[in-house]
């Protein structure tokens, strides 16, 4: 069975990078029937925090990609935190089977002077005051190391380009080199997938593997998400964490989607990526750079928010409320389900994220428009505005058919009447109903606030 895993470090947030590497592990599983380990890599104990861990976890969970063992469900190869497994001795044990066999040695330092080793030893050292140790795995002289990436091919590294490295830290904590090999094999991984920036590490760890006699695993390192000055893709090139997608309003399902395409040469641009899973193999990933295109996961995410059927939009949207503390529509929100189904369908046609909708909504939401001060300076200050304003007004107490043509057909006849210009009077009306000047179609507009709110929003501008 195939069994991959997420290991990451909880030092920061979640990386678009990290989560894309995320979802071709789970992609790879999931369409094997395979299973997802998440392991927790917590041995930085300087930079590694919970409020880190947790934020990872909240955003993987967000991603909907899901897990068979992990540190908060348990499994049978438990604990899935490197700082608890050391404690229990884990590594120390493999290191000092690598000390016995003679493929891992004591190194001593001064204390003052962490990098020159004084002596070496294949015992435990005393604790004496003033010095430090680390264990170190002994490096073979002149082999090759010799491996099949799943991506690039056949990779082959020489022994002598790497020196003896440190694999537990004087503090008693294993390095990443270390302890990903004791508990990819522990824990059965058989596949992994990670970004390239690991390849320099797979020689160190294949030859731990191989000091210990255990098979490493299959290895596929995927290009890097670059910005798009082609440097790893960071802070310097806007934001790069999940939570802030999740915040600004995309759908974890577009940003997956998205995501998907930097690497996945599939026959699709827009698509659900749980149904995708039977055309995921390894040979449909690519080796080359993929740069990362915010315009185009916005675009991506608008597709997503006009294919969702509109009870699905209604929960999504309801559900970001509640997330980023925007509740200041929920209560007409929520009461009103028929009128707010009305107002995100023709909404949705002209934004793509969340908090655009919720922008571009607000004026159907509350219960008097804001006028916006070019608005006022523009139309409402206008000599003319009050005498259309009004004509509008006997019109629409009247209108007995509040269909989108029913307005329409009003509408037009008001700017019949040339009492201004014909875009005046469309610009007017809009911003006597919704205080802006950007705003759905006009007559959908019109059609969904309905005349209650008509007559009372033309009222107040006619005060
Ligand atoms: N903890 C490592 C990282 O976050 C994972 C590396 C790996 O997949 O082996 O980069």
């Amino acid at each position: 069975m195939i069994k991959c895993r997420f290991a990451p470090s909880p030092t920061g947030h979640m990386h678009v990078g990290g989560v894309r590497t995320a979802l071709f592990n789970w992609l790879f599983a999931k369409s094997q029937g395979g299973k997802m380990v998440l392991r927790i890599e917590d041995t930085d104990t300087e930079r590694s925090t919970r409020e880190s861990e947790e934020q990872i976890i909240n955003s993987l969970r967000w991603c909907g990609l899901n897990w068979d063992e992990g540190p908060d469900i348990g499994g049978p190869h438990g604990p899935y935190r490197q700082s608890e497994r050391t404690e229990q001795g884990i590594y120390n044990d493999i290191a000092e089977r690598l000390i016995k066999s003679g493929h891992a040695y004591y190194a001593i330092y001064k204390a003052d002077d962490p990098k020159t080793v004084v002596s070496t030893s294949a015992e435990r050292p005393q604790q004496k005051k003033g010095y430090t140790y680390t264990i170190k795995f002994k490096v073979p002289d002149n082999s090759d190391i010799i491996f099949k990436d799943l991506l690039k091919g056949e990779m082959k590294f020489s022994s002598d380009a790497f020196d003896d490295f440190v694999i537990v830290k004087s503090n008693g904590f294993p390095t990443y080199n270390f302890a990903v090999v004791v508990d990819d094999h522990m824990m059965e991984i058989n596949h992994v997938l990670r970004g390239e920036d690991h390849l320099s590490n797979t020689p160190k760890q294949i030859m731990i593997y191989e000091a210990l006699g255990w098979e490493p695993p299959k290895f596929m390192h995927i290009p890097l998400i670059l910005g798009h000055d082609r440097s790893p893709l960071s802070k310097r090139h806007g934001h790069t964490s999940v939570d802030h997608f999740r915040r600004e309003g995309y759908l974890s399902k577009a940003l997956m989607n998205y995501l998907a395409l930097l690497g996945w040469s599939v026959d699709q641009e827009i698509f659900d990526y749980t149904e995708k899973l039977k055309d995921f193999s390894p040979a449909s990933i690519s080796n080359k750079a993929v740069i990362f295109d915010y315009e185009k996961l916005e675009w991506i995410n608008g597709k997503h928010l006009r294919m969702l059927d509109i009870n699905e939009l209604v929960s999504q949207f309801e559900l970001w409320l509640r997330y980023t503390g925007k509740t200041d529509i929920m209560e007409s929100f929520v009461e009103n389900t028929g009128y707010t189904k009305e107002v995100l369908k023709i909404c949705r046609e002209k934004i793509n994220t969340l908090a655009q909708l919720y922008d571009f909504s607000m004026p159907f939401f509350t219960e008097e428009p804001e006028y916006d001060a070019m608005y006022v300076s523009k139309y409402l200050a206008k000599e003319w505005s009050l005498e259309l304003l009004s004509e509008a007004m006997r019109k629409f107490e009247d209108n007995p058919d509040w269909s989108v043509e029913g307005v329409e057909k009003l509408v037009r006849e008001l700017a019949e009447l040339k009492i201004t210009s014909k875009k005046n009077t469309f610009q007017t009306l809009r911003g006597a109903v919704t205080g802006r000047l950007v705003t759905p179609g006009l007559f959908e507009t019109i059609a969904v606030l309905g005349k209650d709110r008509t007559l009372e929003r033309l009222e107040i501008t006619l005060q």
